[in-house]
């Protein structure tokens, strides 16, 4: 690389959000969203360019550019689009090919989540051998008229949290599981709010319809209230009545997957680039490490040296959902591995590399990087945060999730932030929930990049440890004003320019000397608190500003000085503006930005 003028080399993939591009080229994304702009082209901070626009962009500020062959290695880096659908996106449209939905089944406790994992698993596994499978690695695939469906065999949503939290979003398809007799409850519209975070669509499964309390259109109006308006309701939520207990409904279920998954487009490249995700891993005694991989893009191979993290290993033998040895998986196939020389995390990304050298020298790599930048990696959600990116014009709402101690403090909460929601940014409570702040709070706040509000409520210990780690904003109220007082503050801050000015002094102009090649010069004297070199200087006249700008040079006496105080004398000049009268007002301000958070 060289400075002074030449140009300079970089390196660009085929697609690149803003944000990175400003990154490689050592701008401000800002400049970046101007050029772009300038070009033509609309985009926010997290915006994917393509690599023809991002070396227009580079071009024009001076960079030369070359195409690189992507790296999957950069797993923090992710931004909302997970790696994998990335490297999918980079793949040469004319390999894609449709690919099985990969379905997770989320919902509250007791639903019936585990029972209908099992009844479609006993009815419909694929190859036909129902009931047949006597193993679980932690996903299946099951048949409906001939087309192949993945499901993730993970109930509760702690998974699917780890996943999105990772940005992995494994699955293309939410099942919410609610019974019809019980209706929607808390981890019902914690798994909603998931999913719509992770922008997964949902189909419902009204389940326990045998049962006699059961009351669907009660469970329809609660889910309307909660924003998944039935299609029966001109709504575009799929609700599908099923008993997972007597398998009534489940064919009306799958055929329900199927026909979102068709209007999905879900594709991958089976000889594309191997990547997938880490289902659930464990160390077995006879066998070595055992984990469970979903591939997601590419084809896995028994053999292959797969890189996970900080571990890997070459493939020793691989096993279907079964527990039939295969020696290749394609897309959205769960395979059970042997050969990884240590317990990857659920959750993470793995790939296929070249060889185990390559391995060793990526984690090598990454180890180096990481000690080298330990917090860059982190996303930190702060409310001054999510103004910065506001002002980037990635984000026109401010997320929330409120957990307060009783329903009756809930509802004038939301009410209350609801009607603050007019205006150019919303406000979008993705949660609102009784009780204190737990650990799936600070999840869903970190994979959406959300606030979590609290009134009258504690946030328990291991939340607050993990909001730590994960950079989220925690807020405790005690007073609702108070708390609305805040996020309108949040708002205002969004709206207004991110600057907060301190006045520092003033200065009177009582003479003006003209300087050959520097112009006019402010003879000055400081009437109150004092001028500073490296603040801001505005000059007023007649109570009006007539310029702002910087100091050029501040003099007191014939030295340079920093700052002169309060009864003491000044020669002062400003860059761009000489036109000084004799009686301006030189006024000495800071500008520094508002921690809103
Ligand atoms: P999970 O916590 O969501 O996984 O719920 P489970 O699958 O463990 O189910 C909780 C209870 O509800 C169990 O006793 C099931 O037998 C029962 N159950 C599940 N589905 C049905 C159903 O369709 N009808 C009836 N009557 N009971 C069901």
């Amino acid at each position: 690389m060289s400075e002074n003028g030449q140009t300079r080399t970089i390196e660009l993939p085929g697609t690149i959000t803003v944000r990175d591009l400003a990154k490689t080229m050592d701008a401000s994304p800002i400049e970046i969203i101007k050029t772009l702009m300038a070009n033509g082209v609309m985009a926010n901070i997290n915006q994917q360019i393509d690599f023809d626009t991002a070396a227009i962009v580079a071009a024009e500020m001076g960079y030369e550019v070359t195409l690189e062959t992507p790296e999957a290695d950069e797993e923090e880096d992710q931004g909302e689009i997970p790696l994998w659908r990335r490297v999918i996106e980079e793949e040469d449209p004319a390999e894609l090919e449709t690919r099985p939905p990969v379905v997770t089944i989320l919902g509250h406790v007791d639903h019936g989540k585990t029972t209908l994992l099992d009844a479609i698993r006993h009815t419909n596994v694929a190859g036909g051998e129902a009931g047949g499978i006597t193993q679980h690695i932690g996903a299946y695939q099951a048949e409906h008229n001939g087309r192949t469906i993945t499901f993730l065999d993970t109930p509760g949503h702690a998974a699917f949290t780890a996943m999105r939290a990772r940005g992995a979003q494994g699955a293309d398809l939410v099942i919410l599981v609610v019974a019809a007799d019980d209706g929607v409850m808390p981890q019902t519209k914690e798994a909603a709010a998931h999913a719509r975070a992770a922008k997964v669509p949902i189909i419902v499964a009204m389940n326990k319809i045998d049962r006699s309390g059961a009351d669907p259109d009660r469970v329809k109006q609660q889910l309307a209230e909660i924003g998944l308006v039935p299609d029966e309701w001109d709504g575009d939520t799929i609700v599908v009545p099923i008993s997972a207990k007597q398998k009534q409904g489940l064919d009306d279920l799958l055929e329900a997957i199927v026909l979102v998954a068709e209007g999905l487009n879900i594709r991958a490249n089976p000889r594309g680039r191997c990547i997938g995700t880490v289902i659930e891993a464990e160390r077995d005694r006879a066998r070595g490490v055992v984990a469970t991989l979903l591939v997601q893009n590419g084809t896995l191979n028994v053999g292959d040296v797969v890189l996970v993290g900080n571990t890997y290993g070459r493939l020793r033998a691989m096993f279907d959902f079964r527990g039939r040895k295969i020696r290749k998986a394609g897309p959205s196939t769960p395979v059970s591995v042997m050969g990884l020389n240590d317990v990857p995390q659920a959750g993470d990304l793995f790939q296929v590399v070249s060889s185990e050298r390559e391995a060793r020298e990526k984690i090598e790599a990454r180890i180096q990087a990481q000690q080298n930048a330990p917090a860059a990696a982190k996303s930190v959600t702060s409310l001054e945060q999510l103004f910065d990116r506001f002002q980037a014009g990635e984000v026109r709402e401010l997320r929330l999730i409120i957990r307060a101690d009783v329903q009756g403090s809930l509802e004038p909460i939301i009410n209350s932030l609801n009607e603050m929601s007019e205006g150019d940014i919303k406000i979008n409570i993705l949660h609102a929930e009784t009780g204190n702040i737990g650990e799936s709070d600070i999840m869903l706040a970190s994979a959406s990049d959300a606030i979590v509000i609290g009134f009258n409520v504690q946030a328990d210990s291991a939340a607050r440890r993990l909001a730590e780690a994960e950079g989220v904003s925690i807020r405790l109220y005690d007073i609702i004003y108070r708390l609305t007082e805040d996020i309108e503050k949040a708002l205002k801050g969004m709206l207004e320019p991110e600057e907060k000015e301190t006045v520092i002094g003033h200065a009177e102009v009582r003479q003006i000397f003209h300087i050959k090649k520097v112009g006019n010069v402010a003879g000055c004297r400081v009437v109150d608190g004092e001028v500073r070199r490296n603040a801001r200087i505005r000059v007023l006249r007649g109570g009006q500003s007539v310029f702002e700008g910087s100091v050029a040079s501040l003099k007191h006496e014939q030295d340079d000085v920093r700052e002169v105080r309060a009864g003491f004398e000044c020669g002062l000049s400003i860059k761009g503006f000489d036109a000084f009268q004799i009686g301006d007002i030189l006024e000495s301000y800071t500008v520094e930005k508002v921690a809103v958070a």
